[in-house]
């Protein structure tokens, strides 16, 4: 699958964005994601093609976004030592990781790890409803307690336009998280390969109701496709 892995988000929080390859996701599990296939099991393979991909990175912000459609605890440990690298050569201060929640207590490694550069580890919740994101997603968040699930993290990923979310469950998703979170991404469902689909009742509910509010704010990015930042297939 042809795949653009680098690119600009100009908007904002003005960062370059690069989407590398790691070894998997451990979980896959979630049943609106198929983008864990983007996944490479032989570290040499993966180094080779995420060195070409960091090779784009100029600095010109100062802040890099690194995704990998899985956790950043993926990466090989050449591709991380690569990234560290290039964050210092290109004075890069901010670099933003994303990590699955199970792997929290090793994030404060990953902060030492990465000084001076500052990390900002964002974490997929896709919702607070507890009973939809476990019992019909399946994300592998055991905890109920909003707060006790973002602690360690700084930022977030939601999910909207799905069958069983309303109005009122968006908005406390969205109020948490500007409550709980510096800054989260909000991803509206897109069609994919997965028996999960985009509702567009849902949909409309969410641009009707929920989108204006947030679209101006600073702290949201909203993400309509989900190539939107310019990178993905
Ligand atoms: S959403 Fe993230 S954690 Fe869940 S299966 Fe996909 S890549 Fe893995």
């Amino acid at each position: 699958m042809d795949m653009n892995r680098y690119s600009v988000i100009p908007d904002k929080r003005p960062r370059e964005i690069v989407l590398l390859q790691g070894r998997g996701c451990f979980w896959r599990r979630c049943a609106f994601c198929d983008y864990y296939h983007d996944a490479q099991p032989d570290d040499d393979a993966a180094f080779a093609l995420n060195s070409r991909v960091l090779s784009q990175v100029t600095g010109q912000y100062g802040e890099l976004s690194v995704i990998n459609s899985g956790s950043v605890f993926e990466f090989d440990p050449r591709t991380l030592d690569l990234i560290h690298t290039v964050c210092l050569d290109r004075g890069i201060s901010t670099l933003r990781f994303e990590s699955h929640w199970r792997f929290r207590d090793r994030i404060p490694q990953l902060r030492r790890d990465f000084a001076p550069i500052t990390l900002k580890m964002k974490v997929g919740i896709e919702t607070f409803d507890f009973d939809l994101r476990e019992n019909v997603w399946h994300k592998g968040i055991p905890e109920r307690d909003p707060r006790r699930i973002a602690e360690g993290f700084d930022e977030a990923n939601l999910l909207v336009g799905v069958t069983g979310q309303t109005r009122a469950s968006m908005e406390r998703d969205v109020d948490l998280a500007l409550s709980l979170f510096e800054r989260f991404s909000v991803n509206v469902m897109c069609a994919n390969t997965t028996p999960v689909q985009p509702d567009p009742q849902v949909i409309d509910e969410f641009m009707a109701h929920v989108y204006p509010r947030i679209v101006d704010d600073p702290r949201v990015d909203v993400l309509i496709e989900n190539t939107d930042f310019g990178v993905g297939a």
